[in-house]
């Protein structure tokens, strides 16, 4: 059971984000409206059944990655992607978030026809609007899907280039089952050429068996990403939660998004553990509309794991330090965490 304390806390501490995909972070609200504008047959006709649907617990990675490509298909126009964005902005300042990093998953819509050209300018025109009028800081991530061949996304990568400054950096996600991380590699080794930030999904997914530790070693060790994205199936092998505490290799961790397809609950999640190995972590929400928002992913995972004020603060502080370009906050954060500790 939280304290009044711990909940004031994680409300009110100035937030980064470092794991949302939009894709899968449409607002059931804005969906809805949008399959009506776009005349999209979605199998869900209100918000509310469309929430419900996206509530329940996926049986796996690959079930969830379906359903994650419906409700996607409801963006078409560059007014669409922008107004997704500017929806996901407003939910990151109710929650005090300062900073957040967005993965934007475009070969999710370029299967649907839809150029990238579109996507980047609408969700950019959404960032954009969303600095000036709401003030929350949002850098994106360009998600390369896994489950695509190594020659789509070397080609992504080469289309991305005139888009650097907007996307710092890449990620790689969907489907880590069959699709290790070093299939990858030419796209990796141009992305570190165009100087991006190099970050990927791994060691994320159980029926990937030992291929999902590999995983986290070759995107490290191989391909030159400075983070990982959940990364929690290093508690597999000793060596490697040595590799990333000495490298400061952040796990970007989503311990709501994992349960119950990777631990069964929330109580059995290693986020704790990992930090006691000395590995930096962050808490994201992964997807809000599957599994909650930040604040309620905190609250709950605080609560499962008998976290402590200090662990909340750290997960926080590594949440900028860590960052692809959040650092610039660190010094609002650690003043806020002082008057805090002064106050409190
Ligand atoms: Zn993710």
């Amino acid at each position: 059971m939280l304290t009044e304390r711990m909940k004031k806390l994680i409300y009110e501490i100035p937030k980064g984000e470092n794991h949302i995909h939009i894709e899968g972070s449409i607002p059931p609200e804005v969906a809805i409206r949008l399959a009506k504008k776009n005349g999209v047959d979605l199998p869900w006709k209100t918000a509310e059944e469309l929430a419900a649907h996206l509530r329940q617990p996926f049986a796996s990675l690959d079930a969830f990655m379906e359903s994650d490509r419906m409700v996607n298909s409801v963006c078409q126009t560059e007014e669409d992607y922008a107004e997704v964005l500017y929806a996901l902005a407003k939910q990151a300042k109710d929650q005090n978030i300062i900073y957040t990093e967005y993965l934007l998953d475009y070969p999710l819509n370029e299967i649907r026809g839809i150029s990238l050209e579109t996507v980047v300018n609408g969700y950019e025109a959404g960032r954009q609007k969303a600095m000036k009028e709401l003030g929350v800081d949002i850098v994106f991530i360009a998600g390369i899907d896994r489950s695509l061949s190594s020659d789509m996304s070397l080609k992504f990568i080469r289309d991305i280039e005139p888009y650097k400054d907007i996307i710092p950096a890449i990620g790689m996600d969907c489907e880590e089952n069959g699709h290790p991380c070093i299939k990858h590699k030419a796209a990796y080794d141009l992305a570190k050429e165009m100087g991006l930030y190099l970050s990927a999904h791994a060691g994320e997914d159980p029926n990937a068996g030992d291929m999902a530790v590999q995983n986290v070693w070759d995107a490290v060790d191989k391909m030159g990403c400075v983070r990982i994205e959940h990364g929690v199936l290093s508690i597999r092998d000793e060596a490697l939660m040595k590799h990333l505490a000495e490298k400061k290799i952040l796990l970007t961790t989503c311990p709501t998004g994992n349960c119950p397809h990777v631990f069964p609950r929330l109580e059995d999640h290693p986020l704790k553990f990992l930090m006691e190995q000395g590995i930096p972590c962050s808490i994201s929400s992964d997807d809000p509309p599957y599994v909650g928002d930040l604040i309620e992913t905190m609250l709950r995972t605080a609560d499962a794991l008998n976290l402590t004020e200090d662990d909340i603060i750290e997960l926080e502080r590594n949440s900028l330090l860590y960052s692809i370009r959040g650092q610039h906050h660190l010094k609002e954060f650690d003043a806020w965490v002082e008057k805090w500790k002064s106050e409190n």
